[in-house]
């Protein structure tokens, strides 16, 4: 890798970038549905596979309906769109319908989910924006030796398929796993081959309890080199980079080297804190306008209304069965949107 090389084609990244999408940028979080993988061999990265021996009673590992949807309304005031919904292998078609029609109703908004190869027959397609495959690594040694139980070919499939019902689809992708700069090239032809909407990286965070604990992450510059790649072979591709707290000096370079959003950060525990101002003026360095809220509190107590092109209302047609059980759980989603709202409060007056 030439660091000089991988700035010069960043620069040139970040101005296609601006000739295709604009100026602005915005902040994702992804939406989980529970802590729990059902994969007896799970991924050797991931958080879940730490748990699994932990969870006794997977059903405890899931999330309270009231919990998501509270978080789904949160995250609308403060700009924020869901990356996508997703949970580990453990979820049957009608529980996911379920969850998706709520979640998009209150958001008026269609979904991207990442749950796994996808049942498209029996979905309710009407709530879903895309599909999410986790090919977590292209380098087919270290996907085989990392994920034995979840092999590329039918998430390819499923991306392929998913065209076949006009969604769009994107994958995911950690850095840090092994992967070495050849396998760029390799990236470039997976996405030329699914025709992808989207791409997310994310720099692995190594978990405890995995053969990742203590391992070091990938540079900023090699990190950079990914993502200018991508972007200038696909410049109209939309590229999500995700980052961590200890990482979040490399936002900025990530946003000169072509991506249009960052994700995956602790929201609550950085919301309106100098973490959380700290995304804000990194995106704000490289020129760009954030469109969504790391710091405002009337946004996030919903007394102020942010400007956010990302979320254009639509009309999601939801069963009358979801629709009742929206109802009937409307004081808990309101109780649990507080306790977010005063809980985050409280950490930021401790400051
Ligand atoms: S399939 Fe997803 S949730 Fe399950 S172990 Fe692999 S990365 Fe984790």
């Amino acid at each position: 890798m030439d660091a000089i090389e991988v700035f010069e084609n960043s620069i040139k990244a970040y101005k296609l970038t601006t000739k295709n999408f604009g100026n602005n940028i915005d902040l994702k979080r992804a939406l989980f549905l529970g802590w729990y993988c059902n994969l007896t061999d799970p991924c050797k990265f991931c958080f879940m596979s730490s748990q699994k021996s932990k969870i006794k009673n997977p059903s405890i590992a899931r999330r309270r309906p009231e919990s998501m949807l509270a978080e789904a309304i949160i995250m609308k005031r403060i700009g924020w769109k869901l990356e996508f919904i997703s949970g580990g292998y453990d979820y049957n078609t009608n529980e996911l319908n379920d969850i998706i029609e709520m979640i998009a109703h209150i958001q008026k908004s269609k979904q991207y989910i990442n749950v796994g190869i996808v049942d498209f027959e029996n979905l309710n397609l009407d709530t879903i924006e895309g599909v999410v495959g986790a090919i977590e690594t292209v380098n087919p040694n270290l996907h085989n030796e990392l994920c034995p139980q979840k092999p590329i070919e039918p998430t390819k499939e499923m991306l392929l398929k998913a065209k076949d019902y006009n969604l769009k689809t994107g994958i995911t992708i950690i850095l840090g796993l092994g992967e070495k700069e050849e396998d760029i090239e390799e990236l470039l032809n997976l996405i030329e081959e699914l025709n992808l909407d989207r791409i997310t990286f994310y720099s692995l965070n190594p978990q405890k309890n995995t053969i990742f604990e203590g391992a070091p992450s990938i540079t900023t510059i090699e990190y950079m080199n990914w993502v200018s790649s991508v972007r200038l072979n696909f410049p109209k591709l939309e590229i999500i980079t995700g980052t961590w707290v200890d990482k979040l000096t490399n936002i900025g370079p990530l946003v000169m080297s072509g991506a249009n959003t960052i994700t995956k950060f602790p929201l609550f525990s950085m919301y309106g804190k100098k973490e959380g101002i700290t995304v804000e003026n990194e995106i704000k360095s490289t020129g760009r306008e954030l469109i969504s809220s790391f710091s405002d509190i009337e946004a996030l107590q919903g007394k102020k209304k942010l400007n956010t092109p990302q979320y254009i209302d639509e009309n999601i047609n939801i069963s009358d069965k979801n629709l009742e059980i929206l109802s009937a759980l409307e004081n808990d989603i309101n109780k649990k949107v507080d306790m977010y709202v005063s809980k985050t409060l409280k950490r930021i007056n401790k400051n």
